[in-house]
């Protein structure tokens, strides 16, 4: 029987970097897997491939609306769908070998298996029993479905199944308008399907800034994406070919249905905790069946931990990999810390919407006093060059202190942006700092320095 300082259950990007971070601390380490490759949901059915997807659909639309404009003149591209196919499984497998490759550097053992806790300090993988002083559980989350919609992956498909579609539809409905259904839907929308999202609530993206979901559903419009709101989605049914989806609209309960090629299910996720023996352990669960942690992600079972979609918080990848060092760092006896209010969350469309800390709306529910600077895209140079100027920058600082609270982007490389404005906020600065930061001209970034300056004096090319 082998026995390891840790073993990680679930390769994903909190379990695979908990692995790494342990190795590094010195802990004999351990990380099992169940799919044939490591890298977890984001790497193998996630945020990789969704985001090759991403970057061909937004290849083709820049050369069928854009490329005339700059004085590119070409036919413009036909589609093969089986080489982008192919493109999207050579980004999975270039990442999911990397992180292969950081294990054998970490010395980490790769466990390949379905994982167990049997009794505490012993995970067992088919009928091999191994011994660790400490478990991290890192299980990951998975598509959950409405009651009456049953996902077959073929029809009615789950994000999983959205990824490899044997043929590019020629309508999809979409059920959810969050993250995974304007993205998915935005990549077969450029890709020449016609895509309708049907969205309960009166507003996509729950959870962000008003002011962020009217103009990036605006945009949505734009590019041809269909939206019916306030709509509760009732059952979805499906044929030899065709899917069937039935919605009440809430405003009047009238009943009706819409018919596409396929039915893109995107109405949450729920945590994995399915076969690792929980309840033998009796661990303590949330309602929502997430496990609970404390403050150091210590479950009520000594020396077992849990960290990223398994627990509660947003289901994102880097708060899982943050969790992961963090924990790590707890088990050698170090401080791992995680900074909860500094999170960003990025929606990977074209544009991309990002946002970080609180909305005015939370500010304004929290009582506090705060003022807004906005900056339109349309004022930035490089946008404009660049036929992206769609959006703008919010930054909510506080109306005394000037301290920034909270910051959202819709446009152009808004994922990449807002990291200036995550480093702002762990290191408390004001809107001013980043007002008196000289930004480099023509640059997104200067849209930054902008907002930042509307929270004060005012922006100069607004
Ligand atoms: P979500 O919770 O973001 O959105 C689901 C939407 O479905 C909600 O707007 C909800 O009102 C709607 N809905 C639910 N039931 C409905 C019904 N019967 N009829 C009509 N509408 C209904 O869920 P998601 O988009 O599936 O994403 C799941 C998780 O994965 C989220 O936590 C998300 O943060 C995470 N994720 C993040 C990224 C990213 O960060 N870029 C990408 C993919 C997934």
């Amino acid at each position: 029987m082998s026995k390891y300082d840790v073993i990680v259950i679930g390769g994903g990007p909190g379990g695979y970097v908990a692995s790494i971070r342990c190795s590094q601390m010195g802990l004999h380490t351990a990380c099992v897997e169940g799919r044939d490759t490591l890298g977890g949901t984001c790497l193998n059915v996630g945020c990789i491939p969704s985001k090759a997807l991403l970057h061909a659909s937004h290849q083709l639309h820049e050369a069928e609306h854009n490329f005339e404009k700059m004085g590119l003149i070409a036919k413009p591209p036909s589609i093969d769908w089986a080489k982008m196919q192919n493109y999207k499984t050579e980004t999975i497998d270039a990442n999911t070998k990397g992180i292969e490759f950081l294990f054998k550097k970490n010395k980490i053992d790769h466990l390949k298996g379905w994982a167990s806790i049997s009794s505490p300090g012993k995970v067992q993988i088919n009928k091999t029993t191994y011994e660790a002083k400490n478990i991290i559980i890192a299980s990951g989350s998975e598509p959950s479905t409405i009651p009456s919609v049953k996902i077959d992956e073929k029809i009615i498909v789950s994000s999983t199944g959205a990824l490899s579609l044997s043929k590019i539809p020629k309508t999809m409905t979409v059920i959810g308008a969050g993250v995974i259904g304007l993205e998915l839907g935005s990549v077969y929308a450029r890709l020449g399907t016609k895509v309708t999202i049907i969205e309960y609530l009166d507003y996509i993206t729950p959870g962000m800034d008003a002011e962020v979901q009217k103009t990036f559903q605006r945009i949505l419009k734009k590019q041809g994406i269909s939206f019916i709101m306030g709509a509760a989605v009732q059952s979805a049914s499906k044929s030899r070919s065709l899917g069937k989806v039935k919605y009440k609209l809430k405003k009047d309960d009238s009943l009706h249905e819409l018919d596409a090629d396929i039915i893109l299910v995107a109405t949450g996720r729920k945590p994995n905790t399915n076969g690792l023996g929980l309840d033998k352990l009796n661990m303590e669960l949330t309602e929502r069946g997430q496990i609970k942690t404390d403050s150091r992600w210590r479950t009520n079972i000594p020396n077992i931990y849990a960290i990223g979609d398994v627990v509660e918080g947003p289901m994102l990848a880097h708060k899982a990999e943050d969790e992961g060092m963090a924990v790590a760092e707890q088990i050698a006896g170090k401080n791992g810390h995680v900074n909860y209010q500094v999170i960003p969350s990025v929606i990977y469309t074209a544009p991309e919407v990002a946002s970080v800390g609180l909305t005015e709306q939370q500010a304004k529910e929290n009582d506090r006093s705060v003022k807004v600077g906005k900056f339109m895209f349309m004022g930035n140079g490089r946008a404009k060059a660049n036929f992206a100027v769609d959006g703008f920058v919010k930054i909510i600082a506080d109306k005394d202190s000037d301290r920034i609270l909270g910051a959202h982007i819709v446009g152009p490389a808004a994922g990449d942006l807002i990291h200036e404005l995550c480093i702002a906020m762990e290191f408390g600065a004001s809107a001013q700092d980043v007002a008196l930061t000289c930004h480099a001209h023509p640059t997104y970034s200067e849209a930054i320095r902008e907002a930042a300056l509307a929270c004060g004096s005012g922006a100069i090319h607004a």
